[in-house]
Order: C-alpha cells, then sequence, then structure tokens
C-alpha cells in the first residue's frame, strides 16, 4: 500500500498476529504456490527473467475528470495482468486477476479494514483487492505517471500475494514485533522493485522523458513508512534497471539494504 502502510499493518494485521487469533488462515492459498521461507528466498517468480511485454498504451488523464483516471487505471490494470500473468506462467505458478474499485474518500470498508486516512491506495490479500482513492483533490493534481507508480506498486503486491512470498509474513509468528516490522519493510521495498520491474519494462513504449522517472523516485522516496529514502530508491532503481522480478528478492539482501 502507499504511505500509511505500516500503520495500517500494524494496525489491523499485526493486532492479529499478536493477539495470537486468526492469524492462520489469513491468507487464502490455492495451487502450488510456495510456502514458508523458502517462498521468499528462492520464490520461481525470481528465475522467469524479464517482463515480456514491452507495449503499454497510456491513456489521456484530465485534471478533475474522474472518468478520464479511472479509465487509465483499467488500461494499466490490462497490462500488468498481461505481463505478470505472463510471468506466472513461466513460473508455472497459479495466476489470477486482482479485483479492484476506486473509491471517493477514505474511511469505506475493505476486507481488510477501513481504508486508512491519508493512504491513497492499497491492496488487502484476503480478498486479493486493490482499492484506489480518487477524491477531488487527488484528481485536481492527477497525472499519468502518479497514478502508473502507484498502481503498479499495488499490483506488486498482488504478486507478493500470488506467489506465496505474502502469506509466510503474515503467518509465521514472530518473535517481536520489530521483527515483524522488519518483514514488513522487506515486502514494500519488494513491491517497488516489482513496480519498478514493470515500469522499465515497458518505459520505451511510453515515450517519456528520463525525468518522468526522476519524478517516480522521488515520489517513491517521500513514502518513508516504506524504509529509508536511500534504499527505496535502490529497490525501484533496480527493478527498473533490470526490468524484471529477479532484481527483487529482498529477503535475501543485507540488513543495510532493506533499513
Ligand atoms: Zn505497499
Amino acid at each position: 500500500m502507499r504511505t500509511p502502510l505500516i500503520a495500517m499493518l500494524s494496525g489491523v494485521l499485526a493486532s492479529l498476529l499478536f493477539a495470537g487469533t486468526a492469524s492462520a488462515g489469513i491468507v487464502e492459498r490455492s495451487g502450488p504456490a510456495p510456502t514458508g521461507r523458502t517462498a521468499q528466498t528462492g520464490n520461481p517468480i525470481y528465475k522467469t527473467g524479464k517482463l515480456e511485454l514491452k507495449e503499454c498504451k497510456e491513456q489521456r488523464v484530465l485534471p478533475n475528470d474522474l472518468d478520464s483516471s479511472r479509465v487509465y487505471l483499467e488500461f494499466l490494470m490490462d497490462c500488468l495482468n498481461e505481463s505478470w500473468g505472463y510471468q506466472f506462467a513461466k513460473a508455472k505458478l497459479p495466476f489470477s486477476k486482482p479485483r479492484f474499485e476506486t473509491i471517493s474518500r477514505a474511511g469505506r470498508p475493505t476486507a481488510c479494514g477501513r481504508f486508512p486516512k491519508g493512504a491513497q491506495a492499497l491492496y488487502c490479500p484476503l480478498d486479493k483487492k486493490i482499492t484506489f482513492l480518487l477524491n477531488p483533490g487527488i484528481l485536481s493534481a492527477s497525472t499519468e505517471i502518479f497514478l502508473l507508480q502507484v498502481m503498479a506498486h499495488e499490483y506488486g503486491h498482488h504478486v507478493q500475494q500470488l506467489s506465496g512470498i505474502m502469506g509466510i509474513v503474515y503467518n509465521r509468528k514472530y518473535r517481536s514485533e520489530k521483527a515483524f516490522l522488519a518483514d514488513i519493510r522487506k515486502v514494500e521495498l519488494q513491491a517497488e522493485c516489482l513496480s519498478g520491474a514493470f515500469i522499465g519494462s515497458v518505459w520505451q513504449s511510453l515515450g517519456r522523458p528520463q525525468s518522468d522517472f526522476t519524478y517516480v523516485l522521488g515520489a517513491a522516496r517521500s513514502t518513508a513508512s516504506h524504509g529509508r529514502a536511500v534504499n527505496i530508491a535502490y529497490w525501484l532503481k533496480r527493478g527498473f534497471d533490470q526490468e524484471g522480478p529477479g532484481a527483487c528478492d529482498t529477503f535475501s539482501a543485507p540488513a543495510s539494504k532493506v533499513s
């Protein structure tokens, strides 16, 4: 999720985990997605090479226009589904599209609790749904590159969920909240990297100036709850440069890269 993810996860999911209730069975699993620690460090999705979809056509986003932002996101979702769906086939992992909804104000109920104030979007693993906030303030400043970056990140969480990377975080018994939050940070930095991989793979087709990627890096750096700014930028750029999930194993990375 974008922005106050830690608040959301530690508030909603951590309370479940640390209260010792319902920590098992939170995440629905199907098919042969890997489980256990190797799901994070030896996931088959890491060995699938570059994302192969090279063309994604962007729709025009107009300011203060809900429909154009929504249409933009739906077209982008098609690109993400096609690109990642193929990657899952290469990994021989089951794939399904995420559900998707836009909402006009924070506080609306989701399967993971109420949509938090200050968040831009969230992915709920319980119903595999991306909820995207498009309120008047956001729409007044909405741009293609902004929507692209947020959506690619949330889709990264869907990739983590389907590949078994996210499930272990929710099902594992942590010794401390600190250990749990350290893993959440690795999840977030990995989502940044996965978003970078997608953006990098279709970048040529978008016909954007390099300064737009600088914008993406800058916007990502500002989401400080996801880790140190320098590390957020590191993982995003690493994914962008390598154009595939093999760049994104934050779980095997040295501690200094995931702080
Ligand atoms: Zn996130």
